[in-house]
């Protein structure tokens, strides 16, 4: 059943989601050769905490740690660790903060240094997919479309749509319905309703949309150990419109890179 929010509680859930957003953005200047996971968790556990929130994951579903660190082949829950990253790995981070009682949950693929051209090349598409997909997010549409808009964009470029793995609802609990499929018909599927919040997250393979599971009993990877690359933003309906409550922009901030595709979706 999905569980619409009022406005009181989008701006309650916008709080959470920006939580989230300035952890990446602190992150962003951190990802760099040398660096571990581990530590990369311990800094952000630290910042949401300060920011009067709690980790959104640890502890759910008994998840050990504030972050799900997914470096290159890795597709997403991967455990913080030990290992440094390296010049030209790609590390998705995907971040959870709790606050007010309502979740923030969002996600972004970053290169550690120079990466090749090919794995640039998924970061990007990627990326644009998940706006792709939220501009389907709309009063009348349903979870097929934005599924479908989603696959037909990354497929384009010969790139796998991990089925298994699916974006969500979102809010005082962090999976709630609908589930958000990266590919899927159009017309089909759930409804969305007005002020209904969600997760929506692409998880795309350079090669086959297969994956498999360590025997962690978390880390989801690529069955042919090619990159994958992940991005998310939380969103709401808002006068049936698709209205951002994460931002990439503290991390373009850190980064120095200069953006306008959440312009659409951002209120004026
Ligand atoms: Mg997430
Ligand atoms: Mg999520």
């Amino acid at each position: 059943m999905i569980i619409p929010k009022t406005p009181e509680e989008i701006e309650l859930m916008r709080e959470s989601a920006l939580i989230v957003s300035k952890t990446l953005g602190m992150l962003a200047g951190e990802v760099k050769p040398g660096v571990t996971t581990l530590a990369l968790d311990a800094l952000a556990e630290t910042f949401i905490r300060d920011h009067g929130a709690i980790p959104g994951f640890k502890g759910l579903y008994d998840f050990p740690n504030t972050l799900c660190m997914s470096p290159n082949a890795q597709v997403v829950h991967g455990i913080p660790n030990q290992k440094p990253l390296e010049e030209g790995d790609i590390i998705s981070i995907d971040c959870g903060a709790l606050k007010n009682g309502f979740y923030g949950d969002h996600a972004y693929t970053f290169a550690v240094g120079e990466i090749d051209p090919a794995t640039e090349k998924l970061l990007r598409i990627t990326k644009e997919s998940l706006y792709v997909g939220i501009d389907a997010f709309r009063k009348g549409n349903r979870t097929g479309d934005v599924g479908y808009a989603i696959q037909q964009y990354t497929e384009a470029h010969g790139y796998g749509v991990v089925r298994e793995l699916v974006g969500h609802g979102l809010g005082r609990k962090m999976h709630e319905d609908p589930e958000m499929p990266n590919y899927g018909r159009r017309g089909q599927g759930k409804q969305f309703v007005e002020g209904m919040v969600v997760a929506i997250e692409p998880m795309i393979n350079r090669g086959t949309h297969r994956i498999k599971q360590l025997k962690d009993g978390w880390t989801i990877l690529t069955a042919d150990g090619l990159p994958s690359a992940h991005f998310e933003h939380n969103i709401a309906l808002v006068n049936g419109q698709p209205q951002l409550l994460s931002t990439f922009s503290y991390i373009y901030e850190a980064l120095g890179i200069i953006s306008d595709e959440e312009k659409p979706f951002i209120p004026a």
